[in-house]
């Protein structure tokens, strides 16, 4: 199968050649008058409140029993536009929701192009902060089912009627934070937070949910600090690889977690401030300790002082253009089930068990074979030469931000996942091999029809660094086939 491929590089038109640089003398001469100023950054930020107005569903524990109705605090959809001295424009956007589903961003994508607003794929980053406390949307025929079942046609209706105005706030938020683009620097900086644990321990009966502090994690806190050159606001993009899960399954009000609360607090102690979270790649991270209420607001404030402590610092101002990238690698399934497999797993006494294999079968039926491999998307933002942004889709396991920010030393790397798409969790090879829930058994809740095939992780790397180069301007080694 082949590979999606989607890619630009800032790279000098010469109309923008002679708008932005210096260089050419008569056009300084021109304007003499005015001093004449190195080639700006631009940036324009805007939130927009996403919070149900009816009761709808939260998303990410299965033990919930009613919808939702009202809130600990408002949720929210934010979007940071950034455009370089060449005019390459990237917008990211940060949403309090469990995962972004590739419909969602593909109909975003569509808006866009058709209020000619300039933002190509490659410069589209939508993550989510992956907040169990967040409402539930359409995420596919298929998903719904085997999590919920056959709804009532109101149900429906409220799920889909919330789905259709989440779109247009994304289109809002984005549209309007590119209106707002104006003259203002970028200052990268990294702190650090300990609230975070891994979660696979092993026992006896294998790999448990449980903390294991003995496990890998990352404490890093990346900062990237937006500054107007003229203005009171500002805008912080601040990430953490932790899932964002301390308030627990109890509460039945909407949150955005342990992100919403850090964000919340640093907005309330900086007016003007724009504070946006990108979740990392926090697949078997918990915060420690987990629930009530307390201790996610406990963690947001630690999340909080932690990016306010790099706000204070000086950190590195950003120049250069932007790279941008954008790609699917195929990753492979183990070989699929029979179909009298899947006919055994319609009499499970497991509900959702039943309903996947309902899917499978339907899948089976329609296509003659059940899928063997899936695109997965992986997208590079480079910063000129000093800082790269890796963003993953899904839930990447902690191994994989530990790997790539290993591997890319020399430059500042910031690691996100929960981007662009959410289907599963993404395991490295040792996790898939060590099994547990982010290793296989979270698979059995999915459309897929088999665990990950052990290639994975060398295919995602390998992907990673292809874009890494594209994005620096690396000339590729000729393969050797
Ligand atoms: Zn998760």
């Amino acid at each position: 199968m082949n590979d999606g491929q989607l890619v630009k590089r800032g790279f000098l038109t010469i109309t923008s050649f002679l708008f932005n640089s210096c260089l050419w003398l008569p056009v300084c001469l021109g304007v003499i008058l005015s001093p004449c100023k190195a080639a700006e950054w631009q940036a324009g930020v805007a939130s927009v409140v996403i919070t149900p107005d009816t009761e709808l569903w939260q998303v990410g524990y299965s033990t919930r029993k009613k919808p939702a109705a009202g809130k600990l605090h408002d949720l929210h959809a934010k979007a940071l536009a950034l455009q370089d001295p060449q005019g390459t424009r990237l917008v990211i956007v940060t949403t309090d929701l469990v995962g972004i589903v590739r419909s969602l961003r593909d109909s975003l994508l569509v808006e866009l192009a058709k209020r000619r607003l300039e933002v190509p794929p490659e410069g589209l980053l939508l993550n989510a902060s992956h907040t169990h406390g967040g409402p539930l949307y359409w995420v596919g025929d298929e998903m719904i089912y085997i999590h919920y079942g056959e709804l009532s046609a109101p149900v429906k209706k409220t799920i889909q009627d919330y789905t259709a105005k989440l779109q247009e706030n994304l289109l809002a938020v984005v549209s309007q934070a590119i209106e707002n683009l104006a003259p203002a620097e970028l200052v990268y900086g990294k702190g650090h937070a300990d609230f975070a644990m891994n979660r696979r321990l092993l026992t006896r009966k294998g790999f448990r949910n449980a903390p294991n502090p003995d496990g890998p994690v990352d404490h890093d806190v990346p900062v990237l600090h937006v500054k107007p050159l003229k203005g009171e606001w500002r805008a912080v993009l601040f990430g953490y690889a932790c899932h964002n899960t301390a308030v627990g399954g109890q509460s039945y009000l909407f949150n955005g977690d342990y992100a919403g609360f850090a964000q919340a607090y640093l907005e309330e102690q900086h007016p003007g401030l724009t504070a946006m979270f990108l979740n990392g790649c926090s697949g078997d991270q918990n915060p420690q300790p987990h629930g009530p209420v307390a201790a996610a607001k406990r963690h947001g404030e630690a999340l909080g002082k932690a990016v306010e402590t790099v706000l204070a610092g000086e950190g590195r101002q950003l120049s250069g253009t932007l790279g941008l990238a954008l790609e699917d690698v195929s990753l492979a399934l183990v070989p699929p089930p029979s179909r009298q497999s899947l006919e055994r797993q319609t009499r499970s006494g497991n509900p959702r068990s039943r309903r996947r294999a309902e899917v499978l079968l339907e899948e089976l039926t329609q296509n003659g074979r059940l899928r063997t491999t899936y695109p997965y998307p992986v997208q590079v933002i480079g910063f000129g030469n000093d800082l790269t942004l890796v963003a993953m889709g899904s839930e990447p396991v902690v191994g994989y931000g530990l790997r790539i920010k290993k591997e890319l030393a020399g430059q500042a790397v910031w690691v996100a996942g929960y981007s662009n798409e959410a289907s599963c969790y993404v395991p490295t090879a040792k996790v898939l091999a060590e099994g547990g829930y982010e290793g296989r058994a979270n698979m059995y809740n999915t459309i897929f029809p088999g665990p990950w095939a052990p290639s994975i992780e060398e295919r995602i790397i390998e992907k990673i660094h292809h874009l890494v180069n594209e994005v620096r301007g690396v000339p590729e080694k000729p393969h050797k086939d």
